[in-house]
């Protein structure tokens, strides 16, 4: 196999699935690599939260943009995929993380963001099925969820019918630039224009090949989900420090996440969850929703999630590079992925974006670096 394309992506999650798909809609040929299936990372691993004011401020935004394509996913993928949008509340068990949801509300609210303040006496009118820990809480009617499960299969029919050649189980052997991008795997020599950097949390594996140091770190997020039961979560839930998020689905039963991390290393791309840790989430969760107390959990997952200095992601050109682009490692990635996957193929097709992109530029750390020379 020795095949050219215009544009060459490394990593078919859900931010090189709809970079793919926005290319390929663009009049570009497209080849998307991955060394495993497509769809068998974070994006498919995750809690499944389209969260907005769970968002740092400057991506509150985006999310709310990136819910824009959420609102149409059944049409722009042709299916079904489970996204609802009945809002979310976002609580305090102290008082200084009550102070804390009043400060961020009001910022929020200045950007757009539909959000309110309910104290004590409001919670227990209108949530019952939370404790009386939860002092305060927000409510945005923005916040919701879709699977996970029903993304994956819908987003790689819609890229493959588009016309994007997807090439799996291809380990990469070398990247070079030399009269364009020159990628080697174990399944053939590919040869583009530009490149595409996609690898989530590998993408600073991706960004040596070409000799660019890409600051990321690693955390292994773990989820764990419950039989399913009688009504027992309102709403979608999150806690103020971002330790907690539950919700119960279509099929009802109930997931719990909040970033408890597990183990794993991405070399040999083994994670567990860590026992110990989870425990201390599903206390927390029984802490907050006391309903779950009596719930089976029936499984429990461990992913992984690549994560920036600043916790911001990184789209844009890699370095001095003006072929070579990535786009990685956003803070609740699901929720923003179909428009920071659409952000990055129209600055590959076009070199503009139809929303800002500065605040990613994956060379913000460059200066850092230099300074410890
Ligand atoms: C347990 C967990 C729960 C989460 N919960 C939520 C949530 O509820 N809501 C939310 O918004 N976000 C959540 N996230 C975050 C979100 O899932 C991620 O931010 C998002 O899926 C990242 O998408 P991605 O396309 O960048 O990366 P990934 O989905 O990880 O895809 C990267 C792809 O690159 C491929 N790849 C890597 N290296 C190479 C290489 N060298 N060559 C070829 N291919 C390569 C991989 O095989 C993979 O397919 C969660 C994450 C985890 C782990």
């Amino acid at each position: 196999m020795n095949a050219r394309a215009d544009v060459i992506l490394i990593g078919g999650g859900i931010f090189g699935q709809f970079a793919a798909l926005t290319l390929a809609e663009a009049g570009r040929q497209v080849v998307l690599i991955d060394r495993a299936a497509l769809w068998g990372e974070a994006s498919s691993v995750n809690a499944g939260s389209l969260g907005v004011q769970n968002k740092l401020l400057e991506l509150v935004p985006y999310a709310r943009w990136s819910w824009e394509m959420w609102s149409r996913m059944a049409e722009l993928l042709g299916a079904d995929v489970g996204v609802s949008r009945a809002g979310g509340f976002r609580i305090a068990m102290t008082d200084v993380e009550a102070e804390r949801l009043r400060v961020s509300a009001l910022a929020q609210r200045a950007t757009g963001l539909d959000v309110r303040l309910l104290d004590r006496g409001d919670l227990r009118a209108e949530t019952p099925w939370l404790s009386r820990e939860v002092v305060a809480a927000t409510f945005s009617p923005e916040d919701g969820y879709a699977s996970p499960t029903l993304v994956g299969p819908a987003l790689r029919a819609a890229v493959a019918g588009a016309g994007v050649r997807i090439v799996e189980h291809a380990r990469i052997a070398s990247v070079r630039r030399r009269d364009g991008i020159e990628v080697e795997t174990d399944r053939g020599a590919f040869r583009s224009r530009t490149l595409g950097i996609t690898a989530g949390a590998w993408s600073a594996q991706c960004a040596a090949m070409l000799g660019v140091t890409l600051p990321i770190a690693l955390d292994v997020n773990m989820v764990a989900v419950t039989e399913s039961a009688p009504p027992t979560i309102g709403a979608m839930t999150s806690h103020a420090r971002g330790i907690l998020t539950l919700k119960q689905v279509a099929n009802r039963s109930c997931l719990i996440g909040g970033g408890w991390q597990g183990i794993g290393t991405l070399d040999d791309r083994r994670k567990e969850v860590d026992y110990d840790q989870l425990v201390h989430n599903l206390r927390l969760a029984v802490r907050v929703v006391p309903g779950l107390a009596c719930l089976n959990i029936l499984r429990s997952w461990a992913g992984y999630e690549g994560v920036t200095p600043d916790s911001l992601p990184y789209l844009g050109r890699l370095g001095d590079y003006p072929d070579v682009f990535v786009g990685a490692c956003a803070r609740g990635g699901f929720t923003l992925g179909p428009l920071f996957g659409r952000l990055l193929g129209e600055l590959i097709a076009t070199g503009k974006t139809s929303r800002p992109i500065d605040l990613f530029n994956p060379r913000r750390f460059e200066y850092v670096e230099s300074a410890h020379d």
